[in-house]
């Protein structure tokens, strides 16, 4: 089990120095997401297309758990209907919060690598973290306000 969790810390670690779809996407929806506990700051890109994610990206300045979460968020999510991802939402929600004993064979294939995230539920303060990007690109779907949005 420690092998597991210290890939899954190498994994994390990788995704936060070297965050994927770093970057603005230009005529895009956007939203920002402040998770005033940790500080991180995250802005969502977002391209859709008849429903369908056909690019997302995001700028911002956080911890590495918020970084990595919006880096393996980015991945996941491009390609995917808006649906798709709300589920997955759902689902990396209920990861980081309650815990794997409600996982499902289907639950763990839809999460793929973002099943990292699972050791974050042990540090309550971090789940906000994890979770900050999600609840952006949430609000980026949803209208892409320019104001800060904020994490409930
Ligand atoms: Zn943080």
């Amino acid at each position: 089990m420690s092998d597991l969790r210290d890939l899954y810390q190498e994994v994390i670690l990788d995704h936060s120095r070297k965050p994927r779809n770093f970057r603005v996407l230009q005529h895009a929806r956007c939203a920002n997401g402040h998770n005033p506990l940790c500080g991180d700051r995250v802005s969502i890109f977002l391209d859709l297309a008849g429903g369908v994610i056909r690019e997302v990206s995001f700028q911002g300045n956080g911890c590495a758990i918020s970084t990595a979460s919006a880096s393996m968020m980015t991945e996941a999510l491009k390609g995917k209907t808006v649906e798709e991802a709300q589920r997955l939402f759902g689902l990396f929600h209920d990861l980081v919060t309650t815990g794997p004993e409600q996982a499902t064979p289907e639950s763990e294939e839809a999460l793929g690598k973002l099943a990292v995230f699972e050791g974050v539920r042990e540090f309550p303060v971090r789940v906000k973290c994890a979770t900050l990007p999600w609840h952006t690109f949430r609000a980026a779907v949803e209208g892409g306000a320019p104001d800060p949005v904020r994490t409930e």
